[in-house]
């Protein structure tokens, strides 16, 4: 499960001040230092646990929280709240174009969840608004990565416009997002290569296709498994596309809890979704209240 070990980790440091009438420092100190071990555990990036536990400490230093009434639970509020505002407070939405078709950019590295995170997008924005989507393959590196786009937009009942793996990237994108325009589309996904490790020629052709689609999202896939690489995969990204959002995918296989604390904090950048399952209904907006809940069990 998801954060199992941050989950019971922050959960006895704080256990432990329960049915305190009062708090002292030393106390507050020892918690503190639990919290900072179980964040750095959980592979949450070292500034971003640094920022956070000061946070707490003066915050619960300052308004008379250990004096006060119930300074045990006053502090899990305290550590809920800065929770929440380490992954960005808010939800934020998908940004959307003045005049149709929003244009959205997949892109993320190999095996990170790309492909399966534009269909599963597709047949949010299907469902949910009514939208009428196209998908453009743009990924010609791997014959088999058009393949996995075309069934999976089959099994959503998507278009996909395709012109095989011999022609340019951004000839391809180019004439997609011109039968988009000639069929009305409102929404167009592309789904971009992606490889093993960040490179220059991926970045130049991604910022190719950027120049020419300029996309309303270019949203980042990462794998929340892979904890602090995927926090240096947001900011490899983010640095060349600037990107406009996240999706972390996987948050329901037993990942840490690294990347979903830290890529808010280090890149800037919101996540906007989450993948939780390999089915294609398996995308959820990202909540940073609901996750620091969950997080904190
Ligand atoms: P791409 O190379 O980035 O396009 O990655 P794919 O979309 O091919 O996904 C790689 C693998 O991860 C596939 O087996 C997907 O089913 C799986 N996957 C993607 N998202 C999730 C998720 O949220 N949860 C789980 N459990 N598996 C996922």
């Amino acid at each position: 499960m998801a954060f199992e070990g941050l989950t019971e980790r922050l959960q006895n440091a704080m256990r432990k001040l329960r049915g305190k009438g009062k708090v002292s420092e030393s106390d507050l100190r020892a918690t503190m230092r639990e919290i900072r071990l179980a964040l750095l555990e959980a592979d949450v990036n070292f500034t971003v646990v640094k920022d956070f536990v000061k946070q707490v400490r003066e915050r619960a230093m300052g308004a008379d929280v250990l004096e006060g009434l119930n300074p045990a639970q006053q502090i899990v509020k305290i550590v809920d709240e800065e929770l929440t505002k380490t992954m960005g407070e808010e939800a934020v939405d998908l940004n959307k174009a003045p005049k149709i078709p929003t244009i959205i950019m997949m892109v993320g590295l190999q095996g990170a969840g790309k492909t399966t995170t534009a269909g599963k997008l597709a047949l949010k924005l299907k469902t949910e608004q009514n939208a009428r989507p196209l998908m453009i393959a743009a990924d010609v590196y791997r014959p088999a990565a058009i393949d996995q786009l075309v069934q999976v937009a089959q099994g959503i009942d998507v278009p996909v416009f395709q012109l095989g793996t011999d022609v340019n990237p951004v000839d391809i994108v180019r004439q997609g997002l011109a039968q988009a325009e000639e069929k009305h589309n409102d929404y167009v996904i592309i789904d971009t290569a992606g490889r093993l490790q960040i490179d220059e020629q991926l970045m130049d052709e991604l910022a190719n296709i950027k120049e020419l689609a300029h996309p309303n999202e270019i949203l980042l896939t990462v794998d929340a498994m892979t904890g602090q690489n995927a926090v240096a995969t947001a900011e490899g990204f983010n640095d060349k596309l600037d990107v406009t959002g996240v999706v972390l995918t996987k948050l329901d296989g037993d990942t840490r809890g690294g990347a979903a604390l830290s890529i808010r904090a280090v890149t800037g950048k919101p996540i906007k979704f989450i993948g939780q399952g390999e089915k294609m209904s398996d995308l959820d907006v990202f909540h940073p209240d609901r996750m620091a809940s969950r997080i904190l069990g």
